[in-house]
């Protein structure tokens, strides 16, 4: 199997999403307010669908099952990673994800859920939540009980091309003005500590998880060491965000043509700047903005060419 597997995504309406899936990546998307474009998933709540080559019309999940040999015979039951373009339009709620151990015990076998963010563009001036300050698990109870979020939550000031790696039992928020490619566990398991006392349409709060968010935060928060890596030539420039038990991250800039060797199970890979292609012995794939694709086990050297930017995962 020598041929990229490329995938249309899935959009899901969010009341804090926005239209930047359209204007910034001429998605066709449902409605101006689409939250998530989940670009490369195999879970149920939303699949990926192969959308040209040998697979066509199979669903990431399908793939998995009936061929396991393109991902180098991985075990797992579950696609281990899902890759999500975020539009926050608005803020999202603080939230927390339990790790794979509380998930399975308390979530009927689902996966624990560590994330990471690769800011693709944010307002001036934007920021995220990104841990809290409480330095015990009495005092996190106590300024969750008494409302006192100023105190409690860690915010950062963010600009576009920030990375942030987000382990499960880490509270955080993505807030308005921001565009986010997210690589995570294949996990929809969140739980809301608190949503700003926000009503929908219907004048209904959303349902918070006030005691399995206590249970899972981790106390005190220990914010990420950033140290990246990078190697650069001519015409390439990797840069190597984070390696962790879940996956490993990379921003890949072409600039020109670059030779490449896939030598993982698999690669996960999203343009999210530029475009161009993708050149495999006698075959040339057109690359675009926007465009996502999975490189199989054993497909080996490849060359890119154009003026590009990419997030790159394996596990
Ligand atoms: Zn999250």
């Amino acid at each position: 199997m020598k041929q990229p597997i490329f995938f249309s995504p899935i959009f899901q309406e969010r009341i804090w999403g926005g239209d930047k899936l359209k204007t910034e990546f001429h998605y066709d998307i449902p409605s101006n307010k689409t939250g998530e474009c989940w670009a490369i998933s195999a879970h149920p709540n939303g699949q990926s669908v192969i959308s040209s080559g040998l697979y066509k019309g199979l669903t990431l999940g399908e793939l998995w099952e009936s061929k396991r040999e393109l991902f180098g015979g991985l075990d797992g039951e579950k696609f281990p990673l899902l890759i999500k373009i975020l539009d926050a339009n608005d803020d999202l709620s603080v939230q927390v994800h339990p790790d794979d151990t509380y998930a399975n015990q308390h979530e009927k076998g689902e996966l624990g859920k560590t994330e990471c963010w690769y800011i693709i563009d944010c307002d001036e001036d934007a920021e995220l939540i990104f841990g809290h300050h409480a330095q015990s698990k009495e005092m996190l109870a106590e300024m969750i009980e008494e409302g006192n979020w100023s105190s409690l939550l860690r915010r950062v000031k963010i600009k576009k091309g920030d990375f942030f790696y987000v382990p499960s039992g880490t509270v955080h928020a993505l807030c308005k003005g921001t565009l986010v490619l997210e690589t995570q566990q294949n996990s929809d398991t969140t739980y809301r500590l608190y949503d700003y006392d926000r009503r929908d349409e219907h004048g209904k709060l959303r349902e918070l998880h006030l005691e399995k968010s206590k249970d899972v935060v981790k106390v005190p928060f220990e914010p990420q060491k950033v140290a990246f890596q990078t190697e650069s030539t001519d015409t390439k420039k990797v840069t190597k965000f984070v390696e962790s038990n879940y996956f490993t991250v990379y921003k890949w800039e072409i600039d020109g043509e670059a030779s490449f060797d896939q030598t993982y199970p698999f690669l996960l890979c999203s343009v999210i700047e530029g475009e161009g292609f993708l050149i495999k012995e006698k075959e040339t794939y057109t690359l675009e903005k926007g465009s996502h694709f999975l490189l199989p086990y054993d497909f080996k050297k490849f060359e890119l060419k154009g003026q590009m930017q990419l997030i790159v995962s394996h596990v």
